[in-house]
């Protein structure tokens, strides 16, 4: 009997896994035709510094208007982007389109800000990126510093000693660096350190979590390490008031998240750029 439930079950766990095989391959096929018809686009969500009022950078944030199905999340197609390797044509992309908008918002003399870019694991691990990255910036004349690229926590602290280099490469172009989703992996302090990195992202769960002793101990934790390693400090994913209050209590260099503002069409961003957040970052006092 166990022996055949066993069969049964593996049968089961098989059909299962094929299910899921034929669903990525069909949005592996809808993502190529959508990458090459213009399906995707991008938004930008202001980073506001606390000292200042002022959005002083944006992230770029990719979005799949589906056809049929919609607006779809990066949540969903950026994991499938990632395993057929697609994200690298897709990291080209974005990064096109982000020196377009920034020629178009330069072309208004506006305020400068920087541009926040991700970076995922598979991009961050080719051996092309910084050459692309050499490229890029020769070609777009856009200054270096001007751009920051998020990289998770995950991808540089895998095989970190190696990663020192790749890193030093990036930086040695000029661009910023952040690691996003930071406290959701396991950093290796040593290695945070010697990293060439300028900006450390609290992950999101951390803020959600702030109404528990843990959420709030691990944020102090956090800025607490930025400061003494001298690094820059974004919380993201802020919602409420209460939130955005303690982090600004907290001496937080940089707030990002709905309550302050959604992402938006590279048309608003203009707006963005010459508001005044201070009245709204100092209420709730
Ligand atoms: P991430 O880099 O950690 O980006 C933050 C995510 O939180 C974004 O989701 C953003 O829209 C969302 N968010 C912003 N404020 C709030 C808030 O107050 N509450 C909540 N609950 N969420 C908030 P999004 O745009 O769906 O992107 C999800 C993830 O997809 C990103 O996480 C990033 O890892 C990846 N991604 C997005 N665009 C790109 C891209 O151009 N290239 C690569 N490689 N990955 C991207
Ligand atoms: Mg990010
Ligand atoms: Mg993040
Ligand atoms: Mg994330």
């Amino acid at each position: 009997v166990a022996k055949a439930e066993g069969r049964a079950c593996f049968r089961f766990y098989n059909e299962e896994m094929n299910a899921r095989a034929v669903e990525q391959l069909k949005m592996e096929e809808e993502l190529r035709y959508g990458m090459q018809h213009g399906q995707l686009e991008l938004r930008y969500q202001p980073q506001i510094d606390v000292a200042t009022g002022k959005a002083v950078s944006l992230e770029a944030l990719v979005r799949w208007k589906h056809p049929l199905r919609g607006m779809i999340s990066p949540a969903e197609f950026i994991p499938v982007a990632e395993s057929t390797g697609q994200i690298i044509e897709l990291g080209e992309w974005v990064m096109s389109e982000v020196g377009r908008h920034c020629i178009y918002w330069d072309s208004l003399g506006l305020p400068l800000f920087r541009v926040c870019v991700n970076i995922s694991p598979l991009q961050f691990n080719q051996t092309g990126l910084s050459n692309f990255m050499r490229g890029f910036i020769e070609s777009s004349k856009i200054a270096p510093n001007r751009l920051e690229l998020e990289l998770t926590e995950g991808a540089i602290m895998t095989d970190a000693e190696s990663n020192i280099v790749k890193l030093l490469e990036l930086k040695s172009l000029g661009l910023d660096l952040a690691v996003d989703d930071f406290g959701t992996g396991y950093s290796s302090l040593s290695y945070l350190k010697r990293f060439p990195i300028d900006t450390l992202k609290i992950d999101q769960s951390f803020v959600a979590d702030l109404g528990s002793p843990d959420g709030a101990a691990i944020i102090d934790a956090i800025v607490a390490l930025s400061k003494s390693l001298n690094l820059r400090v974004i919380a993201e994913g802020i919602e409420t008031q209460e939130q955005m209050r303690y982090l600004v209590d907290k001496k937080c260099d940089l707030l990002q998240g709905y309550y302050l503002c959604t992402p938006v069409y590279p048309e608003e961003v203009p707006a963005l750029l010459v508001k005044d957040y201070t009245e709204q970052l100092a209420s709730g006092c």
